[in-house]
């Protein structure tokens, strides 16, 4: 069985998204860094659908980005509702362990 969230904290200290794994392991993503890897089709890149560059980044927008909620979707995945409005990445439980920033997954990763 692979690891599934046992908590989510949406708001951890310093902008994170913290979840506690079944095995122990305590993840804390960065909302920007999360948005930066948002699975859905759109933030993805598909290049052929992507609208032109915008002359204004959206990151100088009037507030940081951040999740206003987030919602288990069955029992494999997060549902995650940023305050721009954007909803619709869903995180599987799989993609987000492997996104897991912390030193010990990034050696693992490296060790691979
Ligand atoms: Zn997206
Ligand atoms: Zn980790």
């Amino acid at each position: 069985m692979p690891p599934v969230p046992t908590k989510i904290k949406l708001a951890g200290e310093n902008n994170t998204l913290t979840v506690t794994w079944s095995d122990g392991h305590v993840s804390a993503f960065p909302y920007q860094y999360l948005r930066d890897r948002c699975p859905c089709a759109t933030c993805a890149g598909d290049e052929s659908h992507a609208p032109a560059a915008p002359a204004v980044l959206p990151m100088f927008g009037s507030k940081p980005l951040k999740p206003d909620r987030a919602e288990l979707v069955g029992r494999y995945a997060l549902q995650i509702f940023w305050n721009d409005g954007h909803s619709s990445g869903i995180y599987s439980f799989e993609y987000l362990r492997g996104l897991c920033p912390c030193a010990e997954c990034k050696s693992r990763e490296m060790a691979q």
